[in-house]
């Protein structure tokens, strides 16, 4: 039996810096990040498998309106919701996904039951539905996904023409009005009382095996149809008892050309490097050489953890069975 064993979520990173946040947003949060490691550390308690505590940390995540996946997901352009999803299971590299769903109550159980269901591993949208319908899952309408902060946010990215970060405004314009450069509102946030998150988690459990999960409403006034880092196995979320466990926050299109997940896993596995410092290579120098910003969550068999971002906070905590559970917002 391995008695290191340990959760780590994430709630997304970005420009969240502490006057930007009230005492009782701040509080908020750090209640919200305290009960889902709780729930998680009882799962790893009980025996269950870090395939098991990820799933339910983060479906946790997806109905907290707080974060950006499941309610409280981000708007596309088109003024809907698209919502993303990955989990994988470190102990057979078996994974699932799907990407641009619209009326999935937790994304994550969709990916969950692919990996369990199906001998593929990535679903999208109205496939991804009929998968989610035939294996019994809740639907819910397209509303129930709608919060009133992340309404405000889309009109005010829409009328800058922006599709960004939902917690970060800053570096992370696609339109041609404003891609950074001399630009100086690309560098604003979007709404610097409200910061949003996809959500992520990455556990190991007392049998030594680890797993991650991930989960998003993407980018604020993202074209419809798009889709970023979350859903692809290696990008987003990737888990390998051999080495680790990943779930990543932040530019999606930068997170999959950098393949940032399994870069971790592949830099301990090839160089022979700690977790420790796979993560902070990719986090903090091989993403920025292509201004991938964000962070990430990992765990590896021995029970280290890391959680490197390259931007001014990431909500985030981890929670050792047996130990008060830990949570942080700022750098
Ligand atoms: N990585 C997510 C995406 O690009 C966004 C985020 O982490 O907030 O869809």
């Amino acid at each position: 039996m391995n008695t290191n064993a340990v959760i780590a979520i994430h709630g997304g990173a970005g420009t969240i810096v502490r006057a930007s946040l009230t005492a009782n947003a701040e509080a908020e949060y750090h209640a919200a990040l305290h009960a889902v490691l709780a729930a998680g550390q009882r799962v790893l308690a009980d025996g269950g498998s870090a395939l098991d505590a990820v799933s339910e940390a983060v479906r946790l995540l997806e109905d907290c309106p707080l974060f950006n996946a499941g309610r409280g997901a981000v708007y596309t352009a088109a003024g809907t919701h698209e919502l993303d999803a990955a989990i994988m299971d470190g102990s057979t590299l078996e994974a699932g996904a799907i990407c641009c769903v619209k009326r999935v109550r937790n994304p994550i159980l969709a990916a969950r039951s692919v990996l369990e269901h199906s001998e593929h591993v990535l679903f999208t949208g109205e496939g991804a539905e009929s998968f989610a319908a035939a294996q019994g899952l809740e639907f819910v309408e397209p509303d129930y996904f709608d919060t009133e902060a992340r309404h405000r946010q889309w009109l005010l990215a829409r009328d800058q023409q922006r599709a960004m970060l939902d917690h970060d405004g800053a570096s992370f314009a696609f339109s041609s009005s404003a891609t950074g450069g001399d630009d100086p509102t690309s560098h604003e946030p979007l709404d610097p009382n409200r910061k949003f998150g996809t959500v992520g988690a990455v556990a190991l459990d007392a049998h030594g095996h680890v797993a991650a999960a991930t989960s998003t409403g993407g980018i604020t006034n993202k074209q419809a149809g798009r889709v970023g880092d979350t859903p692809l196995i290696g990008a987003g979320c990737y888990a390998d008892d051999a080495t680790c466990a990943v779930s990543t926050t932040g530019s999606g299109e930068m997170f999959m050309r950098m393949v940032a997940a399994y870069d971790v896993a592949a830099q301990m596995a090839y160089r022979n490097v700690c977790l420790q410092d796979a993560a902070h290579d990719v986090v903090m120098n091989r993403l920025p050489k292509i201004d991938g910003r964000g962070g990430l969550i990992a765990v590896d068999a021995r029970g280290n953890i890391a959680l490197p971002f390259n931007t001014e906070g990431m909500y985030r905590g981890f929670a050792r069975v047996g130990e008060t559970p830990v949570t942080a917002i700022y750098r």
